[in-house]
């Protein structure tokens, strides 16, 4: 027998017809591959903590993880290292400036945190591996696991990225010479175009989102991603720096853990409650996607999905999943 149609698919569809007219923002086209995409793309996904999935739109349309892959990848640094040498290496204070500033934390030779270029490429850094195809094989499973598939790099998008790469360069050359990072930089310079180059849909990012509502385990395939103590870590970044130099006003605003990428694409995690994936490319003045930021915004105020929302007595996202399957 067919499944009812859960109320919240209606209310995702409403979103989605809302927000799909408007035409703000601008492609990313540091790189022809990206400038290739359909503005009109608009995913929305939903996957609850127990893997129920709700989604509209363009939401199997694939797209380039680009900086989503930050925080999964501080996940896999804090288990290959733990959080004290982690934090020793890689700072967790938000710097108010773009993703690919050339700004270093001189007091304590860090980069400031793990979600601008500088610490995610100091992250990939630190991912453990013999030797350079061993860490690229570590990191796509680690990928696989949130996703609950075999995972695949774009390759055209990764041979532009290394092309064009020179800024990525010269930061990891900056952070060698002040001994912020190893002399194996260039190859984790290519783990980082690798993981920026990923191809994911919205329903993976739902799925990722969930992973880590669900306490690390993959709610669809029951497999753990990451382990439980460090969720927290991943979430508590995301919520002060995952949207870039919007971060501010993102958790203020809206106080839903998240992160953007460059393809248009924004994960956002609701603790113990759900994961959610979107995908519209184009982005607004600070790279963040323009229908994401305003889906987001309607979700977190229409359910009361803040952080630190407190006596909400509104109606709830979960009151809206099939009764059948609530219980
Ligand atoms: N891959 C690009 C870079 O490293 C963009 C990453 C992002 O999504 N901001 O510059």
């Amino acid at each position: 027998m067919k499944a009812a149609a859960a109320p919240l698919r209606e209310v995702l569809r409403e979103i989605h017809a809302r927000f799909s007219g408007n035409s703000d923002g601008k492609i990313a086209d540091y790189i022809p591959e990206l400038a290739k995409a359909n503005r009109n793309w608009f995913g929305i996904s939903i996957v609850t903590a127990d893997g129920q999935v709700f989604e509209v739109g363009d939401c199997k349309q694939n797209f380039t993880i680009q900086s989503i892959s930050k925080p999964f990848v501080y996940g896999l640094a804090l288990e290959d290292h733990g959080l004290e040498h982690v934090l020793s290496k890689i700072g967790v204070e938000p710097t108010g400036e773009a993703f690919n500033a050339i700004v270093l934390d001189e007091a304590s030779n860090r980069p400031f945190n793990p979600m601008v270029n500088a610490g995610a490429i100091a992250t990939a850094d630190l991912v453990k591996g013999k030797d350079f195809p061993e860490r690229v094989t570590r990191l796509l499973s680690m990928f696989s696991k949130y996703c609950g598939r075999d995972v695949y790099i774009d390759n055209s998008v990764f041979m532009s990225e290394r092309m064009t790469g020179h800024r990525n360069r010269a930061i990891g050359h900056l952070m060698l010479n002040f001994g912020m990072v190893g002399e194996r930089i260039e190859d984790s310079l290519e783990l980082y175009f690798q993981q920026c180059s990923m191809l994911v849909s919205s329903h993976d990012l739902a799925i990722m989102g969930a992973t880590l509502a669900n306490g690390g385990v993959n709610p669809i395939t029951g497999q753990r991603a990451i382990e439980q103590r460090y969720v927290k870590y991943l979430l508590s970044i995301m919520l002060s720096c995952g949207m870039y130099d919007y971060a501010g006003e993102w958790a203020y605003r809206v106080g839903i853990p998240s992160k953007s990428g460059v393809g248009g694409g924004i994960v956002g995690v609701i603790p113990g409650q759900f994961g959610i994936g979107i995908f519209s490319p184009p982005l607004d003045a600070k790279g963040n996607s323009v229908r994401g930021v305003l889906a987001c915004r309607e979700l977190s105020e229409r359910f009361g999905l803040h952080a630190f929302e407190s006596g909400y007595t509104g109606q709830r996202l979960s009151d809206l999943l099939t009764p059948a399957r609530r219980s």
